[in-house]
């Protein structure tokens, strides 16, 4: 690898007459390319332009044309006689130190440009018409971001220390032990005026993902956020809050919300409290469309009319693992504030970026974290209740999740959207900068059990999944997993080692993929596979959804049903409803 330095400078007729004597010698690339690449720059305040030079020899060897408002690298040339290679992946390395995750769009005929950007981990996502001209944007590997970066730096270092407020609970966890812990907390953060003032309408964003956590009509803890705390919080804000809207939108099977209300006994809170509490479906409200900054994966998002028109939302997740993002706690619980085609696109363009985009347009002013009962093995719905009889509070959302993650014996950086919303500069993971008051970590730290994810294949089935992240994994683990059980046709063996046809080898990851046999069936997983797409069946997503992942392995096993991870129909439904958005991009 070369050493190399960026050096920003302004974009000047010797760079275009430059680009000019590149794309004549491609001999490919349209008349009129670079002009038209010209005029859109010239117009664009956001665009910034560096010179790649060579550390040693301070030396210009290349150009990048960066986007900064669309994360994305309009250009990047590497001069004769430098290697494209050797030279532009240093420099890309030095670019995303400086701007995080970034796309590129380079012109779809520069076949020698494309094939070094998708060895150095950018996969090819989509085509961009311009007037005559077509560009492919492509977006880079998450997994391949996070192994490039050194050390996982920040693009920019979190100046501020944030406090995070360790409450332990009594044991019995009644409403009223649950009174006295959240007065703690307010107490240790400075009081509860300085979250809500007088007359305000104040959010709650608990976990209500689905029906899982009822057992024989006894709710058994873990799953969703406990009522009991939410009742006593209501009790503690209501002499402040001119009003309370508790609202989420349930993640599986998106139109039951109101069910999962009545399930758990949300619905009694606005007789509880007449007048003063409502109950809203986050899946059914109005919108608004909302811009994100920086663009990645996503440009806007639609946001519940409830969240924007709020004045405070308190969010509520609960102390959880998550079989794919490692945990569900403060970075995790917004993706129920999303509508549902919004939930689904999520999975498609990227869940962890999109995870870290809704925390610019949905801020809850503070985060508390219900560990009262948590939720160990393959949750965030099916694994086992653990007792911690703790509270978790804080302002800011990573520094919550850094703190509940070293109590759940975690290292904050192993869930892929902790550690990109970390990276991304919205708070800090470091022990230095997080001021812990009440219990210390050492003295509640209970480790998790973590679920066992398995990428063992069968007779027939061959897993490539070195280097993926646990995104791809665990909802292929999911899916992998309903195939071993005994083979209807031939119960002596597993339907995962029934004899088939020929070989079928599923890919995950940036990395598997280097010696694919064509006599094969080969099946390619997510984003980080999307350049041998068309050497296959691609399952499309950043992870694929479960119902994706599902569909593409028991297309094999015709005469099984497949199983059910939410209601097909409504599935398809949302499936039909990204296919017509993807129209229209
Ligand atoms: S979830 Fe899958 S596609 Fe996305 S970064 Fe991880 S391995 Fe790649």
């Amino acid at each position: 690898m070369a050493d190399v330095s960026l050096k920003r400078i302004r974009l000047t007729r010797g760079i275009k007459e430059e680009l000019m004597r590149y794309y004549a010698k491609t001999g490919k690339v349209a008349e009129g390319y670079v002009d038209h690449l010209f005029h859109k720059w010239e117009e664009n305040k956001e665009i910034l332009v560096y010179q790649i030079e060579k550390k040693t020899e301070k030396e210009a060897c290349g150009i990048i044309v960066y986007d900064r408002a669309g994360s994305n690298i309009e250009e990047i040339y590497v001069k004769d006689p430098y290697d494209p290679k050797e030279i532009g992946f240093s420099a890309l390395d030095e670019l995303i130190l400086l701007h995080s995750l970034v796309s590129v769009t380079p012109n779809d005929e520069d076949f020698q440009k494309k094939d070094w950007l998708i060895e150095y981990g950018f996969r090819p996502f989509r085509k961009i018409k311009e007037g005559p001209f077509v560009r492919e944007k492509l977006e880079l590997s998450t997994v391949v971001y996070f192994d490039r970066l050194k050390e996982h730096r920040q693009i920019k270092p979190y100046r501020k220390t944030e406090h995070v407020v360790v409450e332990k609970v009594n044991p019995t966890q009644s409403e009223e032990d649950i009174f006295e812990a959240l007065k703690g907390i307010f107490e240790k953060l400075g009081g509860i005026k300085k979250y809500v003032k007088k007359g305000e309408s104040v959010i709650l964003k608990p976990n209500i993902v689905a029906d899982h956590g009822m057992v024989d009509g006894q709710y058994k803890g873990g799953v969703v956020t406990d009522l009991k705390l939410v009742k006593a919080l209501i009790r503690i804000l209501l002499p402040h809050a001119s009003k309370i809207i508790v609202a989420e939108g349930s993640s599986i099977n998106r139109s039951a919300t109101t069910k999962m209300f009545r399930i758990y006994g949300y619905d009694k809170l606005e007789d509880l409290f007449p007048g003063k509490v409502k109950l809203v479906d986050l899946n059914t409200d109005d919108t608004y469309e909302m811009a994100v900054p920086f663009r990645r994966r996503m440009a806007s998002r639609k946001v519940p009319k409830t969240l924007v028109e709020g004045d405070v939302i308190i969010s509520l997740p609960v102390m959880k693992l998550h079989f794919a993002a490692i945990v569900s706690l403060a970075i995790k619980n917004l993706q129920g504030t999303m509508p549902p085609l919004e939930k689904y696109m999520t999975h498609f363009f990227g869940l962890w970026q999109n995870l870290v985009n809704i925390h610019y347009l949905v801020r809850p002013k503070l985060t508390i974290i219900d560990g009262l009962i948590g939720q160990e093995d393959f949750g965030p719905v099916s694994g086992v209740p653990k007792v911690m009889n703790l509270l978790i509070a804080g302002e800011n959302p990573v520094a919550c999740d850094a703190v509940c993650m070293r109590i759940m014996g975690l290292d904050p950086k192993d869930s892929p959207p902790v550690l990109l919303a970390y990276i991304q500069g919205f708070g800090p993971i470091e022990e230095e900068k997080i001021k812990i008051s009440g219990a210390s970590i050492e003295e509640v730290r209970n480790p998790f059990r973590l679920p066992e994810i398995s990428m063992k294949g069968g007779v027939n089935f061959k897993i490539h999944s070195q280097g993926a992240c646990p995104g791809c994994k665990g909802y292929l683990h999911f899916a992998l997993h309903k195939l071993r059980r005994p083979d209807p046709k031939a119960p002596e063996r597993l339907l995962i080692d029934r004899p088939l046809d020929k070989i079928i080898n599923i890919y995950v990851g940036p990395y598997e993929g280097r010696e694919i046999k064509d006599n094969e069936i080969n099946i390619f997983v997510g984003t980080c596979q999307l350049h041998n797409a068309k050497r296959g069946i691609h399952l499309p997503g950043c992870p694929p959804h479960a119902e994706v992942m599902i569909k593409g392995i028991f297309q094999f096993f015709p005469d099984v049903l497949p199983p059910k991870y939410a209601d097909d129909t409504e599935e398809a439904k949302l499936e039909r409803m990204l296919g017509e958005v993807l129209k229209g991009l």
